[in-house]
């Protein structure tokens, strides 16, 4: 098999898990300490809001990067309790996840504002993690692949070659977030295949580039697996996360994979 691009990309999405900041600090320090050894490794930790400062000045000078889980598409004014993308440059952010489904499920997020946000992410100089699946009924009734290109078609609406080449999709069967039920290789692959084709299809050869993650209780024991099938470029974690030992884990089985097709 030819040889990937790129090492793994691996995201740590914190949730709403009130670590508190010493612990939080102490997450981040000891990733921050495994990422020498995980040198093709891309990682990125996205703890809540309150954390971003703490987890900032743990991961400095690192090769670990900081991303945050939401952001609002003005850049400034009257919105109460929300957060814009400059504003996460400021704190330190390289990355920001848009879409993800508990923001779908929970806070009425649509596509238009998946869009929204993912651009506003874009001008503020910070790679949007457009997170996209399809929900249990969706698949039952053998709809997958058409829910994922109406996420693709209307979250990236507007998207330039460009903006693509900066952008991270993040493939999240719905049914597999939270529940301990994840994808199959096959499962995910088949649909990372199918992104990945109509990428190429909209933005030329250069969007196979692009890194498209899996999500959806990855854990030590299936990374490697998962991260075998060729169009698996890593993982957004989301529990895994929080335990630096899981999550470090996490992406050495994912380099194994890797390196055995070096
Ligand atoms: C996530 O939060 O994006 C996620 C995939 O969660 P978990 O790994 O817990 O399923």
């Amino acid at each position: 098999m030819a040889c990937r691009r790129r090492g793994p990309f691996v995201a740590g999405n914190w949730k709403m898990n009130p670590l508190g900041l010493e612990a939080a600090r102490d997450l981040a320090s000891k990733v921050a300490a495994a990422a020498p050894e995980l040198g093709d490794g891309r990682l990125v930790l996205v703890p809540p809001f309150t954390a971003l400062g703490a987890v900032a000045g743990a991961v400095a000078g690192s090769a670990v990067a900081l991303g945050a889980q939401d952001l609002y598409w003005e850049d400034q004014g009257a919105y109460t309790g929300e957060v814009s993308g400059p504003m996460l440059k400021d704190a330190g952010c390289a990355y920001v996840l848009v879409g993800h489904s508990e923001r779908r499920q929970l806070f009425g997020e649509t596509d238009e504002t998946v869009n929204r946000k993912a651009r506003a992410a874009l001008k503020a100089g910070l790679a949007p993690i457009v997170c996209l699946g399809e929900v249990l009924a969706e698949r039952d009734a053998g709809r997958t692949l058409e829910r994922v290109d109406d996420q693709l078609r209307l979250g990236l609406a507007g998207f330039s070659r460009e903006d693509m080449g900066r952008t991270v999709i993040a493939y999240e069967p719905v049914w597999a977030i939270g529940t301990g039920r994840t994808a199959t290789p096959e499962q995910a692959q088949e649909v990372h295949a199918h992104i990945r084709a109509r990428l190429r299809e909209t933005y030329g050869n250069d969007a196979a580039a692009c890194a498209i993650i899996y999500g959806g209780s990855v854990k030590p024991a299936n990374s490697y697996p998962l991260f075998k099938e060729r169009d698996i470029d890593g993982f957004l974690v989301g529990g895994a996360s929080l335990d630096a030992g899981g999550f470090v884990a996490i992406v050495q089985e994912a380099l194994r994979a890797y390196r055995e097709e070096k």
